[in-house]
């Protein structure tokens, strides 16, 4: 019998496993023949791209019940190391135990984390980065009416204005909204050392970025740092001091720890380079896919750490990694353009294709689509053994609906 072992549960981990199973079956191989088992610290996958929103717990999914049904088998444990000559990882079992895993294919689907800052004060700092940190923030949110009436109480300071800051700082404002007991109460401050605002997003997105924080009333300051936090304030660089109960590190993104396991070249922010195939040079039989691996897509650009490239990854990485075991033919990952879609509040979430973000839909059309991704698209079928393979395709879509269509 082979072993794929993937550690990961995230959404290039799940798509991984669905599409490996998915090139078993289409080629008659039995589950004892080709055993596919994830190892995952959670028991869910956690719907990240909705953290920044209300009520985070429950923005995840059963493994179980997405898994379970395609045969995949799930230990719930924390990879600590990985020994690419000897073919094992080791890991920590929810009891504390110590367990070591063997594998025949390895793909590594740790995603990324947060790299928080080293300023005095930081433990002030919340984030929305993973499940537990985006669940702290919302009952610190909920809580702050019972707070003494200070002047930065429904005060918040969101620090970077990347993709994560810009969607962070426009929810805030209806959050703050919905506690304090007047609107006018309530300030969102977005900092951003760049002197421009949505620098990530770019040229094509940043007029409907500066539009849509004038029109919520998001105040800035482009070009400032923050230097230091207190429970109730935050000093910039410069010397503003700005009264705020809230404030959230939204800036900096690296790969986890664990891929440094992997013998390889790493970008800047610690992705393994990938080939074609999404395998990593220079360490037999192992794959890495989604935030952790920086595979080339469309005209020689990096994938984005992204819903849309880790899940498409995954695919082709399930597929890739079944056919190596199987002796069968792998298949060059190839993604179509990126398409952003900014949620932006108030009616606003552009829809932009391509590196240079041309904007293809605005208002209530861009707001839709991002009501169907945030609804239903990021969530893969529950108990539904049929659905998932069939969205397992690399070659369709990523959602239910235009793989229906
Ligand atoms: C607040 C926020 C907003 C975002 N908004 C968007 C958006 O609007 N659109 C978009 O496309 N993307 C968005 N993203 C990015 C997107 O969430 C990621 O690109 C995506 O989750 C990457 O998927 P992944 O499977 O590679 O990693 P993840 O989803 O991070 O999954 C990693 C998995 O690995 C597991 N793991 C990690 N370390 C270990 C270990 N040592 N042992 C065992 N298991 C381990 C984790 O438990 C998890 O299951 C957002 C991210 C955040 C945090």
């Amino acid at each position: 019998m082979k072993n794929i072992l993937i550690i990961g549960g995230g959404f290039a981990g799940v798509w991984t496993a669905a599409a490996a199973v998915r090139v078993a079956r289409a080629h008659g191989v039995p589950q004892q023949q080709l055993q596919v088992t994830m190892v995952t610290s959670g028991d869910d996958l956690v719907v990240r791209p909705r953290l920044h929103e209300a009520d985070p717990q429950v923005k995840r999914v059963a493994l179980d019940r997405v898994l379970g049904p395609i045969g995949v088998g799930r230990i719930a444990a924390t990879v600590t190391d990985i020994d690419t000559r000897t073919r094992t990882v080791d890991a920590v079992v929810r009891s504390g135990r110590n367990t070591v895993l063997g594998y025949d294919r390895l793909v590594l689907a740790v995603g990324s984390q947060l790299v928080r800052p080293a300023i005095p004060g930081s433990e002030w700092i919340f984030d929305v980065d993973t499940l537990d940190a985006a669940t702290a923030l919302d009952h610190h949110l909920r809580r702050l009416p019972q707070r003494p009436a200070t002047a930065g109480r429904f005060t918040a300071v969101v620090i970077g204005a990347g993709f994560t800051g810009l969607e962070m700082a426009t929810e805030l404002v209806a959050r703050l909204r919905e506690v304090a007991d007047d609107a006018d109460d309530v300030r969102v401050v977005l900092v951003e050392p760049a002197d421009v605002v949505g620098s990530e997003p770019g040229e094509g997105l940043r007029p409907s970025v500066s539009s849509a924080l004038g029109h919520l009333g998001v105040e800035t300051r482009l070009g400032r740092t923050v230097e230091l936090v207190t429970e109730s304030e935050v000093e910039l660089s410069g010397g503003e001091l700005i009264p705020s109960s809230t404030v959230i590190w939204a800036a900096g993104m690296a790969a986890t720890t664990l891929t440094e396991c992997i013998p390889g070249e790493r970008d800047r922010s610690g992705r393994l380079r990938v080939d074609e195939f999404l395998r990593v040079p220079g360490a037999p039989d192992v794959f890495a896919t989604g935030d952790t691996a920086a595979a080339v897509a469309e005209s020689g650009h990096t994938v984005m750490r992204s819903c849309r490239h880790a899940v498409l990854m995954g695919k082709f990485t399930g597929h890739n990694v079944a056919a190596d075991v199987l002796g069968l033919d792998l298949t060059p990952f190839a993604p179509d353009p990126y398409v952003t879609c900014l949620d932006l509040r108030a009616a606003r979430a552009p829809v932009a294709t391509g590196r240079d973000r041309i904007v293809q839909k605005t208002g209530e059309q861009g707001k839709a689509l991002k009501r169907r991704i945030n609804a239903e698209w990021l969530y893969p079928p529950v108990d539904d053994a049929d659905a998932l393979l069939k969205l397992a395709d690399y070659q369709g879509s990523w959602s239910r609906e235009e793989s229906c269509a």
